[in-house]
This record gives C-alpha cells, sequence and structure tokens, in this order.
C-alpha cells in the first residue's frame, strides 16, 4: 500500500471566490495544499478593482485573504494567466489533483444598440465596468478617455448597484473621496469635472430595480443635490401592487425612500440626480460633425423608447409603447451586466455563458462530470451576487472538492504524478516560477502602495502599469 501523500489543488483566478475557496480547504483540511494563479500581479480580483473606493470596509475581506495566502500550505502565483501559451489549463490538470476556475466574469453586457460603438471618432458607450476600473487603477483600463469637462450631463443605463457606484462618483465632492484609495488620475479628473447631473435609466419599473436600498440612500445624502424620480409612477405602482409590497419590507423601505427624497423636476440645487423608469435604449444619436467640433466630441443625445409594463410585478416585462424621448448628455455608461468567457480547454455553455456545472463540479458537453475540475464564484453561477454569496458559493465547491478526495474520487495516494514535486516541476519547465510574482512580493508592491498613500493622506496610492508594478516588487 502507499503512504498517504498531500493533495494539491490549483485555484484559477484570486479573486474572491478563489481565495475564499482557499479558505474552505486549509480549514477543513490538514492535508491539502493551495495554489493560486492569478493573471494580473495583485490579488483580490474585483475586490481591488471593482468595490467602490468610498466603500472601504466592503474591503476587508481582504485581510482574511491575506491570512490565507500567509499559510505555508498555499502559494501565491500572481501575473500568471491560465489558458495562456505559458500555462495551459491541460498541465494543471494532469499536475494537480483538483483545479478551481473562479476567473470571474471580465465582458460586460452591450446594449446592442446604432452608436453604441461610437462614431466619426467619437466615443459611444462606455462599459460602466471599464469605467470603474479606470478609478480604480486596473492596469488594462487606464487608457480609457474619460472627458468631463465639455458638458455636465451623464447618462447610466442600468437599475444596479454598480450603476449607481458610478452615479455616486461622479457627483459626490472630490474632496471627500480624496482620502480613500481612488487613483491621482482620476481624482484629478474628477476635481476639473463640469458634470453635474447624472440620469440612471432603467427599463422596468420602482419595484424591478437591482439596487440596494443601502446604496440608494447614500445617494440621497449627497448634499447640494437634487433627486428626482416621478413620484406619481412609484406612488401608482405601490398603490397598484400594495399587497404583494407588504410582503417584501426591504422593497417597501426603498420606495419609502424614493418618496421621501424626490423633489420633482425643476434643478435647483447645482447638482441633480434623477432615477428614470420605463424607457430602453434604441440609439446614440449623433449631430453630424461640424466643422468647428472636434472629431471627438461627446455623444449628443440617447434616444429611448418609453416602455410599459406587463405581466405579474416579480415577472413584469417592458413593452415598447412607440415612444420616443432623447435625453442629451455628454457620456453614456452601460452599466446592465456581465458576462463570462471561455477558458481555453475548459468546458463553457455559451448560452447561460458559464462553466456548466453541477454543485461546482464540472460538466463537459454531454453533461458528463470531467474529474478533477471545479467552478467558483461568478464563473459558476453567472455575474450576479456580492462578496458573501460568493463566498458561500465558493465554500460548496471547495466542499464539493473535499468530499471527492475523502472518497478517493481525486487525490489517489499511489498518483505520485501529482505530487508537489511534480507540480514544481510543471511550474518549473512552464517558467512560471521564473515570471510568477510571489505573494512576498505582492506584499512590498502593497507595503510600496501604503506608503505612497500615506504621503498623500489617501489610504493606499495604486500603481496603475504592469511594468512599473514588476520593477517595485523585483527591486
Ligand atoms: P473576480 O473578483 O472578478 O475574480 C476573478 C479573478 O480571476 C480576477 O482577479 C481575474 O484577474 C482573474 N482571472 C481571470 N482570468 C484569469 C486567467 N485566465 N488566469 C488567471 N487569473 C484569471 N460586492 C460586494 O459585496 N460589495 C460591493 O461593494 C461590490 N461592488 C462591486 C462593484 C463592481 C464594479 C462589481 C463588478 C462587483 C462588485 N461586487 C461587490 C461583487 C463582487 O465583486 C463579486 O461578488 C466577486 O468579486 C466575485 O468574485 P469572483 O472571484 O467570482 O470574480
Amino acid at each position: 500500500a502507499c503512504l498517504p501523500r498531500d493533495k494539491n489543488v490549483a485555484v484559477v483566478g484570486g479573486g474572491a471566490a478563489g481565495f475564499y475557496a482557499a479558505a474552505r480547504l486549509l480549514a477543513k483540511t490538514k492535508n491539502v495544499n493551495v495554489d493560486v494563479f492569478e493573471q494580473l500581479p495583485t490579488p483580490y480580483g474585483l475586490v481591488r478593482f471593482g468595490v467602490a473606493p468610498d466603500h472601504p470596509e466592503v474591503k476587508n475581506c481582504t485581510t482574511k485573504f491575506d491570512q490565507v495566502s500567509g499559510s505555508p500550505r498555499v502559494r501565491y502565483f500572481g501575473n500568471v494567466q491560465v489558458g495562456s501559451q505559458q500555462l495551459g489549463l491541460d498541465r494543471l490538470c494532469s499536475a494537480y489533483d483538483g483545479v478551481v476556475l473562479s476567473y470571474g466574469a471580465s465582458e460586460d453586457r452591450r446594449l446592442g444598440i446604432p452608436g453604441e460603438d461610437g462614431e466619426n471618432g467619437r466615443v459611444g458607450v462606455i462599459p460602466a465596468r471599464r469605467f470603474v476600473a479606470w478609478y480604480n487603477g486596473l492596469p488594462e483600463a487606464q487608457g480609457l478617455r474619460v472627458d468631463l469637462e465639455s458638458y455636465d450631463k451623464v447618462v447610466i443605463v442600468g437599475h444596479g448597484n454598480v450603476a449607481l457606484d458610478c452615479a455616486r462618483i461622479l457627483l459626490t465632492d472630490p474632496a471627500d473621496l480624496a482620502t480613500t484609495d481612488i487613483t491621482a488620475n482620476a481624482l484629478e479628473t474628477l476635481r476639473n469635472s463640469k458634470v453635474r447631473h447624472v440620469e440612471m435609466v432603467g427599463r422596468r419599473g420602482p419595484l424591478q430595480v437591482a439596487f440596494t436600498t443601502k446604496e440608494l440612500r447614500e445617494m440621497t445624502k449627497i448634499p447640494d443635490m437634487d433627486f428626482i424620480c416621478d413620484r406619481e409612477l412609484v406612488a401608482a405602482e405601490c398603490s397598484k401592487w400594495a399587497e404583494w409590497l407588504d410582503a417584501s419590507r426591504s422593497l417597501k423601505r426603498m420606495m419609502d425612500l424614493l418618496m421621501k427624497h424626490t423633489v420633482g423636476e425643476g434643478r435647483r440645487q447645482k447638482k441633480s440626480f434623477t432615477l428614470s423608469f420605463l424607457k430602453s435604449p434604441v440609439e446614440v444619436v449623433y449631430d453630424q460633425p461640424g466643422a468647428e467640433e472636434s472629431a471627438e466630441a461627446p455623444p449628443q443625445r440617447i434616444r429611448f423608447e418609453v416602455n410599459r409594463l406587463e405581466g405579474a410585478v416579480d415577472a413584469a416585462r417592458a413593452v415598447g409603447t412607440g415612444a420616443f424621448v432623447d435625453i442629451p448628455c455628454g457620456m453614456v455608461l452601460r452599466s446592465i451586466g456581465y458576462v463570462s468567457t471561455p477558458l481555453a480547454g475548459a468546458p463553457f455553455n455559451k448560452r447561460r455563458k458559464i462553466i456548466p456545472n453541477i454543485a461546482g463540479r464540472v460538466t463537459d458537453d454531454s453533461g458528463e462530470l470531467v474529474s478533477g475540475l471545479y467552478a467558483a464564484g461568478w464563473v459558476k453561477r453567472g455575474p450576479v451576487g456580492v462578496i458573501a454569496t460568493t463566498m458561500q458559493d465558493a465554500y460548496r465547491t471547495a466542499d464539493a472538492v473535499i468530499m471527492d478526495i475523502s472518497n478517493g474520487h481525486i487525490g489517489n495516494d499511489s498518483d505520485t504524478g501529482r505530487s508537489r514535486d511534480a507540480v514544481d516541476q510543471m511550474l518549473d519547465s512552464s517558467g512560471v516560477l521564473e515570471t510568477c510574482v510571489t505573494n512576498a512580493q505582492w506584499k512590498r508592491l502593497d507595503a510600496h502602495e501604503t506608503e505612497a498613500g500615506i504621503k498623500t493622506g489617501k489610504s493606499r496610492e495604486k500603481v496603475t502599469d504592469i511594468d512599473r508594478m514588476l520593477s517595485i516588487i523585483r527591486s
């Protein structure tokens, strides 16, 4: 009989799902080692590049992630993209006992309307996710052209929390962001911003919004700003669905909030936030470029079709009425959800845009389980849910891994080709050990960012360029 050996699990993606899966594997086993592979030098995924800078408490989960990476049973391999030429998924699958795919959802949903991609050199609709990534310092988003000086109004399509994050950042006094970890460049751009009005437009009504009360309440607290929405519509919907609403305390609170804070049309304050309902975008309309106009002038108007709702309140469908309205603005952000993309060598459900799985165990095209392959987080269940949901979900996936190890489905002791030595040989031969960013190296960058932040009175000054990150790390 062979001696029991340690089991080795690879985690692809160093975001919330990856770290929570690793945390669970550590907590529930004594002999499982975890290697976390992250394509960026920096860990934490959307906790670093998505969560708003003025919500530092949400990022407290990184303390737990740091404890995970500090364990002698965990290794962090930043700057390593799985599925690339350097490290194909097949190599991970043949070296590790189990592989957890937790690489998130990197793309956003499109509106699918004319003018979306810009015209005559004009920018067009900007994904909210990219705008967020820009102010949060994601290296690949730093090239985004954010012009907040040529116009005073931004339209955001979508009624979720990310849309609210964008609206809040655009309307908050930059002085209130100056102590956060927002990038220096974004802060400077916001200081020079002429944007005073943000309109957030959704295709359905007030009872179908996707954002949460806490985030909406923050909007009502921005000083010197009118909070505008169609009070009559809110009242009518609330009375129409009163019985149903009685059973939903949080939605009721939100409707009360809307009724209480809405000032009605007519701008009195310098700034305004308008929540618009029952409109679907149909086209970004650009005026013909005039001789004096710059080729990169912002879009002029976004055209919406006015909708009415059909069906039950919790499954209401927006149906176009044939009436149209134009909202003039300088910048349009779209924030209507995300999609995951396939990873070379891994099964992918093209329709649902997730990795097909049964409770975290990945299945192939014919629905058969793929031994040793697991999924967690947004790529497993679709890009919805907060960090707490992602944690629960990652725990369930880790539990499946642990169960499969204890049942002997994976991690056979006689399979010495999957020992830690074999793993290290594979990592060495693929050049990963040479090019990766280790946890100790990330900590060096982390300290650099924190120190740079202290100098300017901020919680952190993020390094936003990969080459610079690597030179600090390797100095
Ligand atoms: P991610 O966090 O995206 O992590 C995936 C990681 O995988 C990334 O680091 C990525 O770089 C890496 N990766 C991708 N491909 C590869 C590859 N091929 N090889 C190696 N690594 C790869 N939740 C809250 O609770 N509060 C909030 O305030 C909040 N704000 C949010 C704001 C925004 C803009 C967004 C988009 C989401 C927000 N969320 C918030 C939701 C929260 O971020 C998610 O629930 C959570 O991050 C999902 O975790 P994940 O690990 O599945 O994905």
